[in-house]
C-alpha cells in the first residue's frame, strides 16, 4: 500500500445531551491511502455519518470533535477553526451528503450551485470559463451541459446525485466522503451513478470513504472494509478477506444476512437492536446480541487488535490469535 493520504487517530466525537455525554465516535483510527476507496458499515447510530461530518469538519452544536488527530497534507485538520475548515473542505476533501435529493436549493439553477462552492474559495471566472468549466463538470460525472440551467425538481433521483458529485469534484478534492450516495436510487441507477463515481476517482486520483449499510454495494466497490458498532471501529479489513473469512462476529453476522444467488438459504437477521449509545452494554458493547459471548465479553470492551497482515478487529475470541 502506498502512504496514506488522510490519516485518523483515535478521533472521537461527542454530544452534550442533558442526560449526560454521547460518544457518537469513539476513539477510531484509521488510515486512508491515495487512490483507494474504503468502506464504512454498520447499522443506523454506529457513528458512520458522524464519522464523515467529523472529517469535512460539519458537526454541529451539541455535537463536538472532543479529541483525537486528522491529517491531510501535514495539517492537522481536527485542530483547524472553522474559518480554516471552510478553505480545506471542498478544495481538500469534499462530502457527497447523505440524500442528494434533498441536498440541493429547490429555488438556485443547478450551475450557480455547482459555482457558489468555487467563487467561496475566491476562484474568480469568467461568465464563458465558468459556463466551460460547469459544462466540463456535468459532462465528467454523465450529465448534459443543458442540466445547467435547470432546477433540482427537473432532475431524477439519479442526476440529483450526479450534481452532488460535480459539485464534490469541482475542485479536485484529494478526498471524498460519499455519504449512503445510491441510497434510494434503483439498482440499475445505483450500479451506474457508482461506476461513474468509480471513473472520476481514478481520473482525480482521489481516495473515497464511502458510508453505507449496503454490503452488497461494498463487496462490488470497496477495496477495504471497516465495520462500526456503537461509534467503535470493531473491524478493518480488505473486503475479500472480510468477505470470505470476517473475524468479528458482528460483520460475519452482517455478511450472513446477505441474500446469496448460489442456492437457497435461510436469511438471518442480526438478533436484538443497536444499542442506546447513552446507555451502551458494559463491556464489549455487542455482547447482548453477539452468541459467542463468554466470561470476559460482559466486562472488558475488547480493543482494535491486529489479526493478521492488513487486518485488525475488536474482540476477545481473537485476542489469543493476535
Ligand atoms: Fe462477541 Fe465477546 Fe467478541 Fe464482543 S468480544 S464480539 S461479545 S465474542
Amino acid at each position: 500500500m502506498n502512504e496514506p493520504v488522510l490519516r485518523i487517530k483515535d478521533l472521537q466525537v461527542r454530544y452534550d445531551t442533558s442526560r449526560g455525554p454521547v460518544s457518537a465516535v469513539n476513539h477510531v483510527s484509521f488510515d486512508l491511502h491515495k487512490g483507494e476507496i474504503l468502506g464504512l458499515v454498520g447499522e443506523s447510530g454506529s457513528g458512520k455519518t458522524t464519522l464523515g461530518m467529523a472529517l469535512v469538519g460539519l458537526i454541529q452544536k451539541p455535537g463536538r470533535v472532543a479529541g483525537g488527530e486528522v491529517w491531510l497534507d501535514g495539517r492537522d485538520l481536527a485542530k483547524l477553526s472553522p474559518r480554516e475548515y471552510k478553505a480545506v473542505r471542498l478544495a481538500d476533501i469534499a462530502l457527497m451528503p447523505q440524500g442528494a435529493m434533498n441536498s440541493l436549493n429547490p429555488v438556485t439553477r443547478i450551475r450557480e450551485q455547482i459555482l457558489d462552492g468555487i467563487r467561496d474559495h475566491g476562484i474568480l471566472m469568467s461568465k464563458p470559463e465558468a459556463d466551460t468549466h460547469v459544462a466540463h463538470l456535468l459532462e465528467r460525472v454523465g450529465l448534459r451541459s443543458e442540466v445547467a440551467d435547470m432546477h433540482a425538481h427537473e432532475l431524477s433521483g439519479g442526476m440529483k446525485q450526479r450534481v452532488a458529485m460535480a459539485i464534490a469534484i469541482s475542485l479536485q478534492p484529494k478526498v471524498i466522503i460519499a455519504d449512503e450516495p445510491t441510497s434510494a436510487l434503483d439498482v440499475v441507477v445505483q450500479k451506474r451513478v457508482m461506476e461513474t463515481l468509480k471513473d472520476v476517482q481514478e481520473e482525480l486520483g482521489a481516495s473515497i470513504i464511502l458510508i453505507g449499510h449496503d454490503m452488497g454495494l461494498m463487496a462490488q466497490t470497496v477495496d477495504r472494509l471497516g465495520v462500526m458498532y456503537a461509534g467503535r471501529l470493531v473491524e478493518l479489513s480488505p473486503i475479500q478477506e472480510a468477505l470470505i473469512n470476517p473475524q468479528h462476529p458482528y460483520t460475519r453476522l452482517l455478511i450472513e444476512s446477505l441474500p446469496t444467488t448460489k442456492g437457497k438459504k435461510r436469511l438471518r437477521g442480526i438478533p436484538g437492536l443497536a444499542p442506546q449509545l447513552l446507555n451502551l452494554p458494559a463491556g464489549c458493547a455487542f455482547h447482548p446480541r453477539c452468541p459467542h459471548t463468554f466470561e470476559p465479553c460482559t466486562v472488558h470492551n475488547p480493543p482494535l487488535t491486529q489479526v493478521g497482515a492488513r487486518r485488525w478487529a475488536a474482540c476477545h475470541l481473537l485476542e489469543e490469535t493476535a
